[in-house]
């Protein structure tokens, strides 16, 4: 049996913004295993970001359950989502937010130095490819090396999911293969559950599973069975 690292049940998200609700998500039931690699897919307002913040703990469900675990996320209040997100989450969105004035290095030192057991910046610069690109400013470095840099900054305190918002959205197809190379990478190396929101389609060959979003649900579910195998013998 595999191991579950998130089960949600009948889990709903309304967003009120003045007489209107939006019913972002609408009783989802999902399951994520642990190591598992897979991609969000369906238009946009489909709800997927909205899945993806109540998963990393940085908004809360309206109803159901959300299990980290055997950690109910859905009741926690703020404070212990933000202990859930510190010890257990990294983020990766769309624009990197790499601070201009420092450089690879010390982006991804900033993370690990207030970590518990974070790995060295250079070994987590090494897992994304940028070990000679180390002490270059963000300003000299492609749009695809500085999502690298975020992604290095995202593992480097290892944490068990990985959640990625867009992470190619901003770079040409081609740029953004390397970066899904980077995250497929870390996967295989540090086996971080990865979720990830894309258009790219030369990811959806490469995970273990698409999940198609419709009006808040998943309407349907792809599993990649070649690269589960593939999975399978390397463990
Ligand atoms: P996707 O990621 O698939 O594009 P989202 O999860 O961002 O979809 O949005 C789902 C629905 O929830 C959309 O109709 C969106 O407009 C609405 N929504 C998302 N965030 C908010 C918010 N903070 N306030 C009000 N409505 C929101």
């Amino acid at each position: 049996m595999s191991d579950i690292i998130f089960a949600a049940k009948a889990l709903t998200k309304t967003y009120i913004s003045g007489e209107m609700q939006v019913l972002a998500l609408r009783g989802l039931d999902l399951k994520i295993y642990a190591g598992e690699v897979v991609v969000l897919l369906g238009p946009s307002g489909s709800g997927k970001s909205t899945l993806l913040n109540i998963m990393g703990g940085l908004d809360h469900a309206t109803s159901g359950q959300l299990f980290f675990r055997n950690l109910d996320l859905t009741n926690l209040d703020d404070r212990g989502l933000t202990a859930y997100r510190r010890q257990h989450v990294g983020f990766v969105f769309q624009f990197y937010n790499l601070i201009p004035s420092l450089t690879a290095y010390e982006n991804v030192a900033l993370v690990t130095e207030i970590s518990s057991d974070p790995m060295r910046p250079d070994e987590a610069l090494a897992l994304v490819g940028l070990e000679t690109r180390m002490h270059h400013f963000p300003a000299q470095l492609s749009g695809g090396e500085q999502q690298r840099v975020a992604i290095a900054r995202a593992i480097a305190k290892r944490p068990d999911v990985l959640l990625c918002d867009e992470p190619t959205g901003a770079l040409d197809s081609k740029t953004g293969i390397r970066v899904i190379e980077a995250l497929l990478s870390v996967n295989t190396q540090l086996g971080t559950t990865t979720l990830i929101i894309t258009h790219n389609a030369s990811i959806q060959d490469v995970a273990d599973r698409v999940l198609f979003f419709a009006d808040g649900q998943i309407s349907r579910m792809h599993k990649n069975k070649a690269r589960q195998a593939a999975a399978a013998l390397s463990w």
